[in-house]
Order: C-alpha cells, then sequence, then structure tokens
C-alpha cells in the first residue's frame, strides 16, 4: 500500500468536521478546514454526551482533557404533568458539557496534528471531482473533500444528495444559569442527573453541565408562541409546570438571551452520503430531532469510521463506499427512534407515562432506545488498544 500523504479539505468546523480533521490527521493525511464564522460555535450550550460519543473522544485522544470541563450524570428520569416520577435509569448516564469547551479542545488537537483552519470562510458547494468551492471565488482541491457544514449543508445542496428534509412539529430553546447551592448540595443524596419534565405539549430537560452550570431545554410546539418568547414567559411556563416556577423566574433573569434562539427539530435524509471524491457528515447528511441526544454523537462517530474505512482502502470511491454501507443502518434507527420519541409531544399524559413505563421496564424496548449510545465506534477498539512493545530478550546490553 502507497504511504504518499493524501489531502482533504473539509467544510465546517462543527463537531463532525473537527472530529474528522483529526482521525485523517491521526492517519497521516494533511487537513485544512474551512469555517465560515470568524469563530468556534458556543450555542446550544450543554451537550448530552452517550457511551458512544465518549468512546470516540477516547479514540481521539481527548476524552479526559473535555471532561474536565463537564459533569458526570448518574441518573435520567421523566416526570408527568403532576411531578411524578414516570421512568427512572440509575446508573452511569453519560455527561454532559458546554458545547463550546468540547469544540476548543477538539480544535486544539487538530492543530496540535498540524490541521489548518480557514476562519470566516465560506464554502459555496463541492465539485465531486475533488475541490471545495469557496466564496472567494477560489478552488480548493484535494484528495476528499468533506461537507461536514451542518443542516443546511452547502455541499450536499450542490451534490444534488438530500432526499426529504422534514420540519417536525416541535422545536426548543435552550438556556444555562449558575446552579444554586441546594441543586449542588442535592447531587449528594440522588447523584447528578438529567430530569425531563413533560406537560401538555411543552417539556423541560434540566441537566447539569459543570458544577457552577445548570443547562435547561425548555421544548414546545411551533404553534405554540407562548412557549417561545425570548425572554421567557414567567407566567406561561408556569401555568403547565407551576412547581417550577423559581427555575423560570432564575432564567428569565440570569440567562444570557442575547445567546438563545428557538430553533425547530428538523430530520435530514439523504440519497448518498458522497459523490465522486465529495462526502457528506454529521447533520449535513442526516440531521434528526435531539430527542436521544444523539446528532453530535453520530456525526462523530460516522467520522472516524470514515477515517477507517479510508485507511483501509486507499480507493477513494471503494472506502466511502464501505463506510456508508457500515454506518448507515444504526444512523437511520438513531434518526427513527428520535423522531418515535418526538412524537410523544402531542399524546395525552396517560398514554405518554405508560410509554415511559414501559420504556424502563420492557427489556427489549430498552435495548432499541439505548442501541446507538451502546454501540462501540468503527476505530475505537483499535486505538484503544496499548501499543505492542518490542521483545526485550535480544536487546543489546
Ligand atoms: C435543541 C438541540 C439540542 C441538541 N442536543 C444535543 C445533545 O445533547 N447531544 C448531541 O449529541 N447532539 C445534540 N444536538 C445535535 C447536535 O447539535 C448536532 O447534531 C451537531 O452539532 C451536528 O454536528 P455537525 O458538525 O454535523 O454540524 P454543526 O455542529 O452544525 O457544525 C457545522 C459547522 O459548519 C459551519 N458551516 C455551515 N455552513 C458553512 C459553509 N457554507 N462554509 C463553511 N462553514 C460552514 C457552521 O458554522 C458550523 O460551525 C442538539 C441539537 C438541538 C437542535
Amino acid at each position: 500500500m502507497s504511504t504518499a500523504a493524501r489531502h482533504a479539505e473539509i467544510a465546517g468546523a462543527g463537531f463532525g468536521g473537527l472530529v474528522a480533521a483529526i482521525a485523517l490527521a491521526e492517519r497521516g493525511w494533511s487537513v485544512r478546514v474551512h469555517e465560515r464564522t470568524p469563530m468556534l460555535r458556543a450555542e446550544g450550550f450543554g451537550i448530552a454526551m452517550k457511551p458512544n460519543m465518549l468512546k470516540v473522544l477516547d479514540a481521539v485522544g481527548v476524552r479526559e482533557a473535555i471532561l474536565r470541563g463537564g459533569m458526570a450524570l448518574r441518573r435520567r428520569e421523566t416526570r408527568n404533568d403532576r411531578n411524578e416520577a414516570t421512568m427512572l435509569m440509575r446508573g452511569a448516564a453519560g455527561h454532559r458539557v458546554s458545547r463550546l469547551h468540547i469544540a476548543q479542545t477538539l480544535a486544539a488537537r487538530a492543530a496540535a496534528l498540524g490541521v489548518t483552519f480557514e476562519w470566516t470562510s465560506a464554502v459555496l458547494g463541492a465539485d465531486p471531482a475533488g475541490a471545495l468551492l469557496l466564496d472567494s471565488g477560489s478552488r480548493a482541491s484535494a484528495d476528499l473533500v468533506i461537507g461536514a457544514d451542518g443542516i443546511d449543508s452547502s455541499v450536499r445542496e450542490s451534490l444534488g444528495l438530500l432526499s426529504s428534509r422534514r420540519h417536525h412539529r416541535d422545536g426548543a430553546m435552550r438556556v444555562m444559569v449558575p446552579r444554586t447551592a441546594l441543586e449542588r448540595a442535592q447531587d449528594a443524596v440522588d447523584g447528578p442527573g438529567t430530569c425531563e419534565t413533560w406537560s401538555g405539549t411543552r417539556r423541560v430537560v434540566t441537566s447539569p453541565c459543570s458544577e457552577q452550570e445548570l443547562y435547561v431545554a425548555l421544548s414546545c410546539l411551533a404553534a405554540d408562541r407562548g412557549g417561545q418568547t425570548v425572554p421567557l414567559d414567567v407566567e406561561s411556563w408556569s401555568g403547565a409546570f407551576p412547581w417550577l416556577r423559581e427555575l423560570f423566574e432564575r432564567i428569565h433573569h440570569e440567562a444570557d438571551w442575547t445567546q438563545v434562539r428557538w430553533v425547530a427539530f428538523q430530520t435530514v435524509r439523504t440519497s448518498r452520503w458522497s459523490r465522486g471524491r465529495a462526502a457528506i457528515l454529521g447533520d449535513a447528511a442526516h440531521a434528526m430531532p435531539p430527542n436521544l441526544g444523539q446528532g453530535a454523537g453520530c456525526a462523530m462517530v460516522n467520522a472516524l469510521s470514515l477515517a477507517v474505512a479510508l485507511e483501509e482502502s486507499r480507493d477513494i470511491g471503494r472506502a466511502l463506499t464501505a463506510w456508508e454501507a457500515r454506518e448507515r443502518p444504526l444512523t437511520e434507527h438513531t434518526q427513527r427512534w428520535s423522531e418515535r420519541y418526538g412524537q410523544l409531544t402531542t399524546w395525552p399524559e396517560s398514554l405518554r407515562s405508560l410509554a415511559f413505563t414501559a420504556l424502563g421496564r420492557i427489556g427489549w424496548l430498552r435495548r432499541r432506545y439505548l442501541r446507538t449510545e451502546n454501540h462501540v465506534p468503527v476505530g475505537y477498539a483499535a486505538a484503544m488498544r496499548p501499543a505492542t512493545t518490542p521483545p526485550t530478550g535480544s536487546d543489546p546490553l
């Protein structure tokens, strides 16, 4: 196999683009990343990191550095409109970490491996012959170009890969507020955890993101104008969740509203993940509603797997075909389950509570629900294998 260095040009410095850049650079590729904004994205605040994502971060050597900035979760629960528990899962429940901290740590690792970044460099599209088309008017040619440019991907559009884009009935706004002393003290009793409370078609997800910060996601239907008001409408939200009034007041006064917007959930489906020497990755290829907290997880798993496929076969076309065949079934399973979970939004409370009780108790159902997070990413085992030490018997004295 030839070992001549190959070159990749990547559109987008999000989670997918950054992990692809690191994994390729670790395998000898030279890599350049184009990011249309002048800096890494902070919006979104807290990211749920499930075991599959943690394994990718392990494989690319940044797990410990990333987890130092976050919170280990020990419990996940759902509650109904009377604030009664409908499901409780105890044990390791992943971590929640600030989006900016994850992105900064990945970008620093990429830079240390020689990856270069072009900030304020918007990509207009891709040529399947192997080039990104930049808004400066120039072409950035490469052995492989990757569109990791998010849900509105210009690369995907230019390659004609979109098969459907569904806007769901619901969406969310996300905020971060300081944790109270009482909340921190409660960690010692229950263990820090994620709590998802439903009332009618609204949902409040709370999860500590560090010792000091609480991440809150507030979700409602697109038609629910009161639920989407920014800054948050305390009366409207307290009407649905009276026992959370104090939290809503804190959010109203303490969140940085310049950073917050309500986003509608979407599912993007694509006919293929590549054309010629151009591939798409992450939300560009398979955006999903965030109900399983797996959008970034899937982007990272598939980014690492792409680099492994390109290592296994130097033929780019063959590698891209093998990569998609390997990863697409689980990604589509994740999209389906994220959508199914979201359908609970419009179910009557009694049926929804029953569904959560079943999820907590029926092993088969729980395994399907947790299948993505329990997946062992391609490339993980090889990266974690200890380096073989040469036999010492024949060492010269
Ligand atoms: C409410 C909500 C909560 C979520 N919570 C979680 C969670 O807890 N856990 C989880 O795993 N996932 C979560 N997700 C999903 C997750 O945010 C996305 O799936 C993930 O960010 C996708 O990563 P990406 O790299 O594909 O795209 P992005 O993160 O969107 O990155 C794309 C990058 O490309 C840049 N870009 C865009 N267009 C261009 C262009 N033309 N040229 C150059 N650069 C460009 C963008 O500026 C951006 O930096 C959530 C999503 C939502 C909406």
